[in-house]
């Protein structure tokens, strides 16, 4: 693991954003739970995508679907039979390939990567549909899925949505849940795991403007991140070529993200080092609403047809990882300059506000009884419009650099002085600037700061 992902793990597990789950039992592999910080980064994320895809327009709507449904649905759609990657096992070592990594051995020479051998089990399909039965019977009559992809969902609510909210094209419905995939290997930390969340838009167009609609939904899709801070430099469009796409697309383009790793299969990047998968924007056409034999009557011109479909496709985890990595500055030294600095590495996340898990951290100078009083006032105060950390524990200096770390963007410190001027000082994350504020304008102040 590159030098980078191995401090963001560890400050996940460190700082309370992300464990391996069941971990007393060992854990298991491609599962993951988020901790306090982690649910507060990905609620803050879901939040952001829903603001700027659903709330923001007229022409998107919500839907929140299950995740076991009626099996045909995954028959209709293709999955039953096609949701598979090859699998290859190698028969010394039991190392195992899935997809693209079979034509990466065999363009290195056919020998496995972990061994050497060339002996193989049999090249097999594995579907990666997780399977489990609905009722007390345990039959293939009962057998059901863990949806793979929250988009089938919307698909079968087409009708009842269009007809309910009496939509016109063009219009979308978006969906955020979790999706459930048996990977052959999951691995780089969240990057590929085996239950995750997906952020999914169906925009349905009318089949003539499929190409307008789709180039805007990829540039959608890429200004969210640039907006949310993630660093030009490190994210790019990609066009999936011919070869590449999915049997139902007409045209791909993946957002990507230069990654401290090389993603093993489907997601790696036309071979370029780091960069991989991070949202795939599809034009998947008909494909869908043809599969479920439903139709869309347009009052003008009088006409039933099918609409084609543009999906930008988000994953969650995905994205709190990139902008995890993203975020996270070394300095070697610290930042401190007034003072000499102590030489330590100083670690700072500088996470978009929208995304922080604390917006703010109130920190009394001293533990004196009178300072705590005032304190705990004003964090009271902050925790009635924002998600608030408090802290009176170590030296003023140690208590700014562990809300750096998990990037808290502004601390507010509570000294003797405030017993007098009824003001703080608030300190910038990113900056570091400190400003006397009013105790009374502090609330207005900091939701300012915050764009809210
Ligand atoms: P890959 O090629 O990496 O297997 P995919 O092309 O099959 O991915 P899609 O079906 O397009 O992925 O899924 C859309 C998005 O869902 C991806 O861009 C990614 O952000 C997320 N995603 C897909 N599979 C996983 C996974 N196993 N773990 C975490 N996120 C995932």
């Amino acid at each position: 693991m590159s030098d980078l992902m191995e401090k963001i793990v560890s400050l996940s597990k460190r700082r309370g954003f992300i464990f391996p789950s069941s971990e007393i039992y060992g854990g298991l592999q491609g599962f993951w739970d988020f901790g306090p910080l982690g649910v507060e980064l990905k609620n803050n994320i879901k939040k952001s995508w829903w603001k700027k895809f659903v709330q923001e327009r007229g022409d998107v709507v919500g839907l929140d679907s299950v995740i076991i449904m009626n099996p045909k649905v995954w028959e209709k759609s293709g999955h039953v039979k096609g949701f598979a990657d090859k699998l290859l096992e190698c028969k010394k070592c039991h190392h195992r390939f899935r997809g693209e990594d079979i034509s990466a051995v065999d363009g290195m020479g056919g020998g496995c990567p972990k061994c050497d051998s060339r002996d193989y089990e049999e090249e097999k399909e594995f579907n990666l549909m997780f399977d489990t039965y609905v009722g007390p019977v345990k039959d293939s009559a009962s057998v059901a899925y863990l949806r793979p992809e929250t988009a089938q969902g919307i698909f079968v609510n087409f009708e009842n949505t269009v007809n309910s909210m009496r939509l016109k094209l063009p219009f979308g419905i978006a969906q955020i849940g979790k999706a459930f995939r048996n990977e052959i290997t999951p691995g780089n930390f969240i990057f590929r795991s085996r239950e995750f969340e997906q952020m999914e838009l169906e925009y349905f167009v009318n089949p003539k403007e499929d190409e307008k609609w789709f180039d805007y939904w990829v540039e959608q899709s890429y200004q969210w991140f640039l907006d949310l801070g993630i660093k030009k430099e490190n994210i790019k469009k990609r066009s999936q070529a011919e070869k590449e796409l999915a049997h139902y697309a007409k045209a791909t383009v993946d957002i990507e993200y230069k990654y401290p790793f090389s993603a093993q299969g489907g997601s790696a990047s036309g071979g370029e080092k780091g960069w991989a998968e991070l949202v795939g924007i599809s034009n998947r056409q008909d494909f869908d609403l043809k599969a479920h034999g439903i139709k869309y009557k347009d009052d003008v011109p009088q006409e039933e047809y099918i609409p084609y479909v543009i999906e930008p496709s988000f994953g969650v985890d995905r994205a709190a990882l990139t902008f995890l990595l993203d975020a996270y500055e070394e300095i070697k030294g610290g930042r401190t300059t007034t003072t000499k600095s102590i030489k330590e590495e100083e670690v700072v996340l500088h996470l978009h506000k929208d995304l922080a898990p604390y917006k703010v951290a109130v920190l009394p100078l001293s533990r004196k009884e009178n300072l705590i009083k005032v304190a705990k006032d004003v964090y009271k105060k902050m925790q009635t419009r924002f998600m608030a950390a408090y802290d009176e524990v170590a030296s003023i200096g140690k208590r700014y650099r562990r809300q750096d770390e998990i990037g808290t963007p502004y601390c507010v410190t509570v000294d003797f002085d405030s017993l007098e001027d009824k003001a703080v000082t608030v300190r910038d994350r990113d900056t570091m600037k400190q400003e006397r504020i009013k105790i009374i304008d502090l609330v207005d102040f900091i939701r300012e700061r915050l764009g809210l």
